[in-house]
């Protein structure tokens, strides 16, 4: 269900966000590049022109994309091993190319996702009250 946000735009729901954010698309109105390049952000979003400067996903993604990558290329390292018993060369073989190429297709929709969740929650900097 969507609402109006305080800034006149509208807040999509919750599952249109994320997956606005997977597809690398605008989180407001969802049809817009988010990404200029593979992880760079846009400047704006170039069809409804909803500013990304305020937009950082830190290194949010990078921390997500890391433990599940070591949780899916260990676990499946040591199933296989203690089932199968393969040579050495042969893990090497299966797990280091699995261990560059799930992160290269994992951070750019993590990034999405941290990016467009920061939009739909309105998340910033800590200021103090006073300011
Ligand atoms: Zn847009």
């Amino acid at each position: 269900m969507a609402e109006q946000a305080k800034t006149g735009q509208e807040v999509r729901g919750l599952g249109s966000t994320i997956w606005a954010g997977i597809a690398g698309r605008c989180p407001v109105c969802g049809r817009g590049k988010l990404f200029q390049g593979y992880l760079q952000i846009a400047p704006a979003c170039n069809l409804c022109g909803l500013d990304y400067g305020a937009a950082d996903a830190g290194d949010g993604p990078a921390v997500f994309v890391i433990l599940i990558t070591g949780i899916v290329v260990v676990g499946a390292a040591l199933i296989v091993e203690i089932v199968y018993a393969p040579p050495y060369w042969l893990h090497a073989l299966i797990w280091g190319p699995l261990a560059i190429l799930l992160p290269v297709l994992l951070l750019r929709p993590f990034k999405g996702v941290l990016v467009a969740l920061q939009f739909r929650h309105k998340a910033a900097e800590g200021r103090l009250a006073s300011e």
